[in-house]
């Protein structure tokens, strides 16, 4: 008696393919055999995701027929065995070759010519189909990105909360995560010891062991955790709740960035080290420690002098920031306006979204009435070719702007965010002094910090050095109230000034015209 391999497949894309489950189709394979009595010699089942193609079973199935190891091959319908031409043209293939395919679930005859035919048409069908629902399935996770949901399985912490919603923070491990962050950032610990650390605390494979180095790493690098999505180098702003602040999140990567440093030369971190530059030389000042003092100096052979206390550095530092007029009054002034503006900004980008979602269903319509017409035979086929390919040019056009455009404005929400906390950082060193852990809003904010002798020499980026210049305009009062009174009177002029200022500001934080912007933006994930 013949023997024959049976060949399932199930697909967890569900729509559209009801009646398949696994054992519906064995049940099918089954009868169909008892029917032509046929023997089953082993099943072969397939389980897949619509996001992969990789079929591993159905090749070692189709390697063990060639091998001679069955006579032939039951499937259950024809596009349960060919999902793309390649597989089909494989089956049509050994069925050349004399091994005796069959499709329980369609009548088709694979040894007549009509029947393969037939059977041919259904394979290009079925192969469409799929393609199609690839498709729709990775639209669907974009559509999902913009509402600021994670499609995949969300990141060690959090819970899936089913499609649809958000990701929930794990009650257990989510702190345990934010702990992991928290004492890394303290940096103290390195990756390494700080996976053994956090293996006690409860926060391991799920075996006991600690995680691979590699592991903590990525894990210290997600933005996901302080709320920012980021697929592709592209940036959504998550709807689930943040696990820790962004604040946070920074001051690990620059611990992260600080050890690879310290490892190679630099021992104690002190609060300038690198930031300084002797302007005469052009070079770093060195750091150094004398009878309780930390000292600046310039190494260079000709300029021995340049040496320049720490105090003094620090209280030109934050007279510096005195002239910005910052106040509390006017970061919360600041922050409104600010506010405002990005809310517009990402109101005129939805709305330029919405044209071009419009736009794009009316290029689909396009192509729809294109072929139509060409059915139809109102056009020829030359014209029906260079016209459809126009149309999905421009297609292609509109999607890539709207791609664009979506990471667009999680980036004016994220700049934002990160220029406002400047804002309150730099004030905070005004009020209560500078530290080693503060360097990050140096190097974020200051384009220049150069030593001239015995004077500190400081110029700011350029959104700064903005402010600087129009500072008086915040310093005097309380900004918010002054506003008020003015409206209506002759005054407004010096309100219209500052509403110009903040525009021109937020503007510069956003499209920066600084040449040396780059160094100093952080590159998440
Ligand atoms: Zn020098």
């Amino acid at each position: 008696m013949k023997k024959y391999a049976a060949y399932i497949r199930v697909s967890t894309i569900r729509q559209g393919e009801k009646g398949t489950s696994l054992l519906e189709q064995k049940f099918a394979i089954e009868g169909y055999a008892k029917r032509e009595g046929l023997s089953i010699g082993a099943w072969f089942e397939e389980k897949e995701t619509a996001a992969k193609i990789g079929r591993t079973v159905f090749m070692s199935m189709l390697k063990q027929i060639q091998r001679g190891g069955f006579d032939g091959l039951v499937l259950h319908k024809i596009d349960r065995g060919a999902r793309n031409l390649k597989d089909w043209a494989e089956l049509s293939q050994l069925s050349d070759t004399g091994v005796d395919v069959r499709v329980a679930g369609d009548s088709v005859d694979l040894n007549s010519r009509g029947g393969r035919l037939s059977a041919d048409i259904q394979a290009v069908v079925a192969a469409d189909y799929i393609r199609n629902l690839r498709e729709e399935v990775k639209k669907g996770q974009r559509g999902r990105l913009k509402q600021g949901l994670y499609p995949w399985k969300p990141p060690i912490g959090y819970l899936s909360a089913g499609s649809g919603n958000p990701a929930t923070i794990c009650p257990v491990v989510g702190p345990l995560v934010r702990e992991a962050f928290e004492t890394y950032a303290n940096g103290h610990l390195s990756i390494k010891e700080l996976r053994h650390h956090m293996a006690k605390r409860g926060l391991d494979t799920g075996s006991g062991k600690p995680f691979a180095i590699n592991r903590m790493h990525e894990l210290l690098c997600r933005s996901f955790y302080y709320g920012l999505i980021n697929v592709k180098s592209e940036a959504y702003i998550g709807a689930h709740e943040p696990l820790i602040s962004k604040r946070l999140f920074d001051a690990a990567q620059d611990v992260m960035r600080g050890r690879l440093k310290r490892t190679t030369f630099i021992r104690k971190q002190y609060a300038f080290q690198k930031l300084l530059r002797c302007t005469q030389c052009d070079i770093v000042l060195y750091a150094e420690t004398q009878k309780g003092h930390i000292y600046y100096r310039c190494h260079s052979e000709g300029c021995r002098g340049v040496c320049i206390r720490e105090s003094i550095v620090v209280e030109a530092l934050r007279n510096e920031i005195q002239m910005l007029g910052l106040s509390d009054a006017a970061i919360t002034q600041f922050s409104i306006m600010f506010t405002a503006t990005l809310a517009s900004a990402v109101d005129s980008v939805s709305e330029r979204q919405k044209i071009l979602i419009l736009q794009r269903e009316r290029g689909k319509d396009a192509v729809v009435r294109l072929t139509d017409a060409y059915l139809d035979q109102a056009i020829d086929r030359v014209t029906f070719g260079e016209r459809k390919q126009r149309l999905l040019d421009e297609q292609l056009k509109l999607q890539s702007e709207l791609a664009e455009i979506a990471s667009s404005a999680a980036y004016i929400e994220f700049k934002g965010r990160e220029f406002l906390e400047l804002l309150k950082a730099l004030e905070n060193i005004r009020k209560v002094g500078f530290s080693a852990d503060q360097r990050r809003y140096v190097q974020k904010t200051i384009s220049n910090f150069g030593i001239t002798g015995k004077s500190v020499e400081i110029t700011w980026k350029k959104s700064l050095s903005l402010m600087k210049e129009r500072g008086v305009l915040f310093a005097c009062g309380a900004a918010r109230d002054r506003y008020r009174t003015l409206e209506g009177n002759d005054n407004q002029e010096g309100m219209h000034a500052s509403l110009d200022m903040m525009k021109e500001i937020v503007n510069e934080v956003l499209f920066p015209t600084d040449e040396d912007n780059c160094d100093s933006s952080h590159s998440v994930q």
